[in-house]
Formats: structure tokens, sequence, C-alpha cells
């Protein structure tokens, strides 16, 4: 996933990006409106973080003008303007969401999930990596148009995997989203269910351990 940071608070702008970088998250920053939208304009995002005050244009203009340029990336403002009347005005402008600073980073990280799960179960029916193909409607996975059955568990696993291609999950995370579960279930559990999946795949290195971090699947997602 690729995130376009714009802040010009170096202090705020070091820490937020090395914390999603962290987290497996691509990052490209922005000190000012006009800067982020040159880069809006040229690359493709998954997800815009805008600070309101900036130099030059304020957040709220970016916003009007990345509607105007017709980018449709998700925005989530973080700013430390805290009024109602911001916040409002701010969603009205076009935000999924508004966090006010200081905020808590691991809150940050759950709104971006949410944001974007949000997109992906709403324009997706299909996501392929390599030669695995998992549909979301059907429930089903093939690998090399070979069906393979898993449980709902490995389904969903492989799932929520596959939705966050290239990004490492860790552990905590995949037990939150498979599982639903807010403590540490122990490590175990997801361990087996990850070797279950893998020997189901037949492809070893296709969910990769990134150890004492968790999981990821690498490679170009093709989502449909
Ligand atoms: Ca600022």
């Amino acid at each position: 996933m690729n995130i376009l940071l714009v802040e010009d608070e170096p202090k705020l702008h070091d820490f937020v990006r090395k914390g999603l970088q962290q987290q497996g998250y691509q990052v490209q920053g922005a000190a000012s409106g006009s800067e982020a939208l040159e880069l809006a304009a040229v690359h493709t995002f998954d997800l815009i973080l805008l600070d309101i005050m900036l130099p030059g244009q304020t957040g709220f203009e970016v916003l009007e003008n990345l509607k105007k340029f017709n980018v449709k990336t998700p925005v989530i403002i973080l700013s430390a303007l805290s009024t109602t009347e911001n916040v409002i005005a701010g969603l009205d402008k076009g935000a999924v969401d508004y966090i006010k600073k200081p905020f808590d980073f691991g809150e940050l990280l759950a709104r971006i999930r949410a944001v974007t799960r949000k997109g992906a179960t709403k324009t997706y029916i299909q996501y392929k990596i390599d030669h695995v193909r998992l549909d979301l409607i059907a429930r089903k996975v093939w690998v090399a148009e070979q069906e393979v059955s898993l449980t709902k568990r490995e389904f969903h696993l492989l799932e929520t995997l596959m939705s966050d291609a290239n990004r490492v999950i860790s552990k905590t995370e995949l037990a939150e989203r498979v599982w639903e579960v807010h403590f540490d279930m122990g490590s175990n559990v997801i361990e087996v269910h990850i070797s279950q999946l893998r020997k189901k795949l037949g492809i070893e290195e296709f969910i990769q351990t990134r150890v004492g971090i968790g999981y990821v699947i690498e490679g170009h997602l093709v989502c449909s």
C-alpha cells in the first residue's frame, strides 16, 4: 500500500513516516499542499494523510483541488485544529476521516486499515497474485486454475494477507482480523494455520515469514 503523507512539521513527518514504513507501508512525503497535488497528479496512492495548517494552501484547499483534479484517493485528515466546525468542514470537503492531533499511533493504524478495508470490500470480487486466485464472492481459491479446498479460517487468513500484499502483517493484527480476538492468543495457533495453508497451496514461499515481525505475501496484486 502506497501512502502520501502531507505534513510540514519535520519531526512529526519523520515520526509518522517511520512508523508507517515499519508496518510495511510505502510512504511518499510532501511538506506543502502544492507539492502534495503535484505528487497526487503523477502517482497513484491508496491513501493520503493530510495536515490542515500547511504553508501556501491549507489542507481544506488541497481537498478542493484534489476534487478538481478528479483524484479519488481516500483522504484522512491529521490536524491540531480540533473544533467540531473544522471536523465538519474536513468531512464535507471529502475527507473520509479526521484524526485530531496529538493522536495515538495505534489508532492511526487502525483507522488506515478501516479505510482501506472499506475500499477493498466495496470494489473487488477477486484477488490474484502470481498463480493464486481468490474469489471473494464464491469464497473459493485456485492455484494455477486448480481449486484448493480451504477451511473458512484458512480462506480468511489468505484473503487478509493477499488484500494487504507486500505489507508485513503482525501476528497480533492477524489475530484481530482473522480470529477477531484482541489478546495475545499465543503464536502457535497462527503458525499452525499458516503451515496448513502453505501445504494446501503447495507453494512454500508464497506466504513468507518475517521472523519476529509477522507474515507477508509479496507480488503484484491484481484486483478485479
Ligand atoms: Ca502543519
